[in-house]
Formats: structure tokens, C-alpha cells, sequence
């Protein structure tokens, strides 16, 4: 782990993109819930646990990926205003790029 100190934003950038990713996991597999949920119901199978289950999974990764601040800026990396843009790939307020290996703050 590096210091807040040392110069580069490479550290938080990196918990910044994983934030992503794993909204992003559960984005692209939603599909494959939507089935999974059909299926359990043609079948007579209680769907309560996994709904919950996975809007659980859903909120706390949104949660995470929204409280991500910009090492730069200090502002929240996803969030605007009110609403978090999952498919954002700079800072909401200074544009910094989440894969930017040059980002330094000097
Ligand atoms: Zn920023």
C-alpha cells in the first residue's frame, strides 16, 4: 500500500476501477438472474432468499462504488450530484481518468 503522500493516485485509482468491476460483475449478470429466477418459478421453487440475496450483493457494491472519492479532487469519483453513473470512466468533478498511469498530484 502506498502513502497518500508519495505522489501518485495509482493506489486509489486501482480501489476506483475495482469498485466498478464489481457493480459491473453483477450489471452483466443480471441476465442470467432474470433466467434463474424464471426457472425456479416454472418449478415451483421459493424465490425470496436469492431476490434478497442479490439486491443485497447489488446495494452494497453500488454503495461501495458510489463513496469512492477522487484522490485528486476529493470529490465523489462516480457521483455527480445525486445520481452514481456506473459507466463513468473519469471523475465526476475534474475529469481525473480512472486508468490513468501518469495521474501523480504534483
Ligand atoms: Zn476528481
Amino acid at each position: 500500500m502506498t502513502s497518500p503522500h508519495d505522489g501518485s493516485y495509482a493506489a486509489a485509482l486501482t480501489e476506483i476501477r475495482r469498485a466498478r468491476g464489481r457493480l459491473m460483475v453483477c450489471f452483466f449478470t443480471f441476465p442470467l438472474y432474470i433466467i434463474t429466477i424464471y426457472r425456479m418459478l416454472g418449478n415451483g421453487y421459493d424465490i425470496t432468499w436469492l431476490m434478497l440475496a442479490y439486491m443485497l450483493l447489488y446495494a452494497v457494491f453500488g454503495i461501495g462504488m458510489s463513496v469512492k472519492t477522487c484522490p485528486r479532487c476529493r470529490g465523489q469519483f462516480y457521483v455527480r450530484h445525486y445520481f452514481l453513473n456506473p459507466f463513468r470512466r473519469t471523475c465526476s468533478h475534474c475529469e481525473l481518468a480512472y486508468d490513468d498511469p501518469d495521474a501523480t498530484n504534483s
